[in-house]
């Protein structure tokens, strides 16, 4: 069982080991650069991606279900947000955190930016939109996104 990440017809599927992981590295660099209202709500959407607390092999996300904003500039300026987290995720950001060496990050975000940047992002808003409010409250001990008002506390609380 694991986990898949999406974006259209295009997909990475991650061992739920490896979903960990992939989530991990992503939310230390998203707790980083997210600042304005998608950004945190991109934020919000990986803070939900927490097999710990909805089990394991039960998360992921298709990024044609995310609203990508009313204008072109804005649906670029999200998808370049998405392209910059996971950039700053391969830089090895606050991976001293982690606690552990992991071996395959770097190949999960390499597939992660392909499917990226070979995504259109949808106009308008998709029916089931799966992108959260805006992560408004910050796990203080791991400053990282919390997921309230779902659940309290960020991915690394649940350990
Ligand atoms: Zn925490």
């Amino acid at each position: 069982m694991g986990n898949v990440f999406r974006a259209g017809a295009d997909d990475m599927y991650l061992s739920n080991g490896g979903t960990e992981v992939f989530v991990e590295v992503l939310t230390l660099a998203v707790a980083e650069l997210a600042r304005r209202p998608w950004e945190l709500r991109f934020a919000a959407l990986l803070a939900r991606q927490d097999q710990n607390v909805l089990g394991r092999g039960a998360v992921g996300f298709d990024l044609a279900e995310l609203e990508w904003g009313g204008t072109a500039e804005e649906r670029a300026a999200a998808k370049a947000f998405v392209l910059a987290v996971t950039g700053l995720a391969a830089g090895r950001h606050r991976w001293e955190e982690l606690g552990y060496e992991p071996p395959h990050a770097l190949g999960y975000l390499r597939r992660f930016r392909e499917i990226v940047e070979a995504f259109e992002p949808p106009a308008g808003v998709p029916p089931g939109g799966v992108l959260p409010a805006p992560a408004v409250a910050c796990c203080v001990r791991h400053r990282a996104p919390s997921a309230l008002p779902d659940w309290e506390g960020c991915v690394f609380c649940h350990r």
